[in-house]
């Protein structure tokens, strides 16, 4: 029974040395990207003015299935990669469960999540072009860390305008982004046009997303030798997370498994997409079949009540617009939101992904989520992300499912990250103080009544 270990691991030699792009598989494509001003899609010389030129290459490709993963990029994967894929023996022992539960683990490294495989090929490809530095935009502030590590590792600058609310709430996250020599600047600030508007406009803000982005944009394009990165949402993030579903595919096939259910929490789509993407590539190739689930908060339910159209990427409406399951740019999820997960959109390729019926969705409420993350800490040592904890408590519900009717399926979730910097949220959870909150329809139809009209 017990030859399957605790721990599946890769040695550095099996560690994939390519990126997979799924897109290359999918006979319908996801719809372009748009050029916000005249609706037409993105040439790449227009997106080489924001992101780095490589990048920018491989967020329009969709015919290339392979890119290799450059030399200096798999040498700092090979200090926290491969990363484990975990067999739950104690959590099935808890559920009583005769499923066979894997969680593909993220969190070993300083960063706290999987945000540091994109980071640093991002960095690298900045570096490469012999730019001086990049700027981003973080919220809770995993992406911003993983970017500075990334960032100092390249010897890049690193401009980060952190959401002010997060900036004030959050200090050790802040912190730990100076240490890696990243200048964070609450947004929004005074540096750039956008923010000075804005503070103008509503002074003591505390700031969002959608002005961060705007900010960090304008910071990009207006200094020499800068440009724009961004951790989620991207094809081009999607791709450098594959090396997560790549690297799960070869531990499972090490020991001749097949994972009938692969669950993933979703935000922008990035964990998600990247651990499925060779899985839904078999699928998609007329190879296997797999039950994917994408799981997302109540509260922030893009794909499962969203609608699937045009719309911007940033509440400021600099970015490319995208079409994905959205609630509209404009959509901010409820303030006792605690768990992550907040974009109002969705990847372009995962959204096309469950369109085309290759992946389903679902949405849990927060109170749910922090019980499962619980019962996952108290039993497997490892104290989630909120954002990880929406896989497990489907992968729990499912496991319980196998219980009433005895199957042995073998469950794969992506445990994203770990939790230290979102105590506050386990406090209130802790205190039976956190509530959960849907949005009404017409709390989803204000905001989706504002996306663009684009006709193509
Ligand atoms: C950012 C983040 C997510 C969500 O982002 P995706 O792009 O949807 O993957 C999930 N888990 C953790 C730990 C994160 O930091």
């Amino acid at each position: 029974m017990n030859e399957i270990p605790y721990k599946i691991y890769l040695n550095e030699n099996e560690m994939p040395d390519k990126w997979y792009n799924v897109r290359a598989d999918m006979k319908k494509k996801p719809a372009p990207i748009l050029n916000p001003g005249t609706l037409q899609p993105v040439t790449i010389d227009e997106l080489s003015a924001i992101f780095c030129r490589e990048l920018a290459e491989q967020e329009l490709d969709d015919t290339t299935a392979y890119f290799d993963i450059p030399e200096e990029i798999r040498n700092f994967y090979k200090m926290y990669r491969p990363s484990p894929l975990v067999r739950a023996y104690c959590l099935e022992k808890k559920l009583g469960t005769p499923a066979h539960i894997y969680y593909k683990f993220e969190g070993n490294n300083t960063s706290g999540s999987h945000k540091l495989n994109s980071a640093i090929a991002q960095a690298y490809y900045a570096k490469k072009q012999g730019l001086k530095g990049v700027t981003t935009e973080t919220g809770a502030g995993q992406w911003g860390t993983a970017l500075s590590m990334a960032c100092s590792y390249f010897d890049l600058d690193c401009q980060v305008y952190m959401v002010k609310v997060s900036y004030e709430q959050k200090p050790f996250r802040r912190e730990v982004m100076r240490t890696y020599g990243a200048q964070v600047t609450p947004s929004p600030s005074m540096n750039t046009e956008v923010g000075r508007k804005i503070n103008a406009e509503f002074p003591g803000t505390t700031g969002s997303l959608g002005c961060a982005i705007s900010e960090a944009v304008e910071a990009a394009v207006s200094q020499e030798g800068y440009r724009y990165v961004l951790g989620s949402v991207l094809a081009q993030v999607l791709l450098h997370q594959s090396v997560i579903g790549l690297e799960t595919k070869a531990a499972f096939d090490k020991y001749g498994i097949k994972p009938d259910m692969i669950i993933g929490c979703a935000g922008g789509g990035s964990n998600l997409g990247g651990l499925i993407s060779p899985f839904a590539g078999e699928i998609l190739r007329g190879e296997a079949n797999y039950d994917i689930i994408a799981v997302e908060p109540a509260s922030c339910p893009s794909l499962t009540r969203g609608v699937y159209a045009y719309d911007f990427c940033d509440t400021g409406k600099v970015c490319p617009l995208a079409k994905m399951y959205t609630l509209g740019s404009g959509f901010i999820p409820s303030a006792n939101h605690a768990g992550g997960l907040r974009y109002h959109g969705m990847s372009s390729v995962v959204s096309e992904l469950y369109d085309q019926g290759i992946i389903s969705a679902r949405s849990v409420e927060q109170t749910n989520v922090f019980e499962a993350a619980e019962m996952f800490a108290r039993v497997e040592g490892i104290l989630p992300a909120p954002e990880s904890s929406h896989a497990i408590r489907v992968a729990i519900d499912e496991a319980l499912k196998c219980k009433e009717t005895g199957e042995a399926k073998n469950i794969v979730f992506g445990l994203t990250g770990t939790g230290y910097f979102d105590m506050v949220a386990y406090e209130k959870y802790n205190n039976g103080e956190m509530t959960d909150y849907i949005p009404t329809d017409d709390d989803l139809k204000k905001s989706i009544d504002t996306l663009p009209k684009v006709d193509l």
